[in-house]
Formats: structure tokens, sequence, C-alpha cells
């Protein structure tokens, strides 16, 4: 790891002008991708810009319409917190997935989208209910944000402050997951809205999580399990590592979409 300076702001302005600044500055939330990156020398920031005494990036707001999520709000406290599990279940069964219990008491929303780590769970669920990403200087659609590998529409210095969730009439998240880290192989969010507007996000099969429309309009026809079972994704363009091949990615996409419909559907 390279030397750095440590800051901890303790509001919105002061955080953003620090990033601003210097000439490497990142922000550190829960430390679970970056501290890593630094480690390996993957990542040298100059300067980081601490979150965590930012209070008003905590807050976690349940409407009936819509969860918003502060951008510091750990993955815990989302699979946990009564009312999400209420309103939103499929969000707080994706959040308690994620990881273990130390990444999740830790890692955060905000740092999960800013990294966009292609196998994170997260992006499936921005995609798959069509989420919107408030950041210190705009709001962002979800189906803009993701723009590739850990590349993302945020700007040099652009802070994610919250996202918020629109609530669908029935979803749920499927993921097939890696046995160490658990981190997605292939994870499918399925969300049905009603008349007709259905949303499906596929995460862990690609560079960045993406949508996948074919089921979209399968399920807007008739929301079953049969309606994507049939259905063959192509592997092109599909991730290849030591996990899981593009094919197998690709079947994976199919079996875990009808393993999410069946889930919205009980
Ligand atoms: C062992 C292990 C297993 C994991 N398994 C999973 C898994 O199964 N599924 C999954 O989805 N994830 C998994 N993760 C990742 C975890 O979910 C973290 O959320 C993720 O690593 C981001 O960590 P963090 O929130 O601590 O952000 P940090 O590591 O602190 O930051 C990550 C990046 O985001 C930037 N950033 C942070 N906050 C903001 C913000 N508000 N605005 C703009 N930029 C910001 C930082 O500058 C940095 O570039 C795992 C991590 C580990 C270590």
């Amino acid at each position: 790891m390279r030397a750095f300076e440590y800051h901890r702001p303790a509001n919105l302005k002061d955080a953003v002008a620090l990033a601003e600044k210097k000439d490497e500055g990142r922000y550190l939330a829960g430390g679970q991708s970056l501290v890593q990156a630094m480690k390996l020398r993957l990542s040298a920031p100059t300067d980081l810009v601490d979150l965590n005494a930012l209070q008003d990036l905590k807050a976690l707001k349940v409407e009936p319409g819509a969860v918003t999520v502060g951008a510091m709000v750990r993955h815990a406290e989302v699979a946990s917190s009564s009312s999400v599990l209420k309103t939103l279940p499929a969000l707080a069964a994706l959040a308690g997935q994620i990881g273990d219990r130390q990444v999740r008491h830790l890692g955060t929303i905000g740092g999960s989208l800013a990294n966009n780590d292609p196998a994170a769970d997260y992006p499936a669920a921005v995609l798959g209910l069509g989420a919107t990403i408030t950041t210190n200087k705009r709001k962002i659609e979800g189906d803009k944000f993701f723009k590739g590998l850990y590349e993302t529409a945020l700007q040099p210095g652009e802070l994610i402050t919250a996202v918020t969730f629109p609530v669908p009439k029935r979803a749920a998240y499927m993921k097939f997951k890696n046995p160490a880290s658990r981190f997605a192989i292939v994870g499918v969010f399925v969300a049905d809205f009603g008349g007709g507007n259905v949303r499906v996000g596929v995460t862990g099969a690609g560079p960045c999580a993406f949508r996948q429309s074919e089921m979209e309009q399968a399920l807007k026809k008739n929301f079953a399990p049969d309606s994507v079972a049939g259905i063959k994704v192509s592997p092109d363009g599909l991730n290849n590592d030591l996990h899981a091949s593009p094919e197998y990615r690709a079947h994976l996409i199919t079996i875990m979409a009808k393993r999410a419909v069946e889930a919205a559907l009980k």
C-alpha cells in the first residue's frame, strides 16, 4: 500500500470539496473493495475522504411506493430492516446474500454501485427495479448508470448520496454464487410492476449488469416461469473466467430467471 492522507469531513460539502481538490482523492465507505485494491496497489489514491461521519448518507426511508437507501447504509441494515422486509422483501433478501457477515456489516450500497464490480448483487436490483441514483450533482437513471467493467456514469469527485427503488407488485432475486466469495457467478432480479411493466436485471454474466429484454417481453405476455424457461441466451460477450465459461453463464441466466419468477409468484 502506498502512503496517503486521511480526511474525515463532517459534512457533504467538505467531503466533495476535499475529493475534488486532491490529485487522486477517493471516497472511503466501508473499505471492502477499496482497501484491498490499495493493498494490491491496483489503486493508489493520494487522499482518502472517509464518509463515515456523514449522517445524512445513513438514512433508510421506506414509503409505500419507494425505498430510498442512503449511500452509507450497510448491506446488513437493508437485509434486516423490518420496513424493507415488508415493503420490498426481494431487496432485503438480495442484501442478505451479499458476501459474509463482516462484509454485510461494513459494505455499503454507495460503495458497491460506485465500484461496479461485474459480480456485485445490487446492480441487478438497480436495473430490475428501475432505480434512480442520486448524487451531489444530479439524479441518474439506473439504466444509464453502468457503463462497463468497473465503469459508471459518475464523474470524478461525484458522490452518490442515495438510491431510490420503486416498489413493484412482486419481485425476486436469484443468484448462483461463487461458494468462496459469494459474489454472483450469475444473478437475476425479476420485477413485475403490473400493466405489462416487467424488468429483468442480470449481474455476474457480463462486464457489467444489463437488462434481458427478450425475457422482459416474454414475461410481459405471461408472468410465469415457463415464459423464460425456453429462452436460450447467447454466450457472446459474456464473461469467461476460471469460475464459468460464457456458455455456462448463458445457461445460468435462463435457470436463475426461471427460479426468480417462481419465487416472485410465491
Ligand atoms: C470477501 C468479500 C465478499 C464479497 N461478496 C460480495 C457479494 O457476494 N456480492 C456483492 O455485491 N458484493 C460483495 N462484496 C463487495 C461488498 O458488497 C462491498 O459493498 C463493496 O466491496 C463496496 O465496498 P464499500 O461499500 O466498503 O466501499 P469502498 O470499498 O469503501 O469503496 C469502493 C469504491 O466506491 C467509491 N465510493 C464509496 N462510496 C461512494 C459514494 N457514496 N459515492 C461515490 N463513490 C463512492 C470509493 O471511492 C471506491 O472507489 C464482497 C466483498 C468482499 C471483501
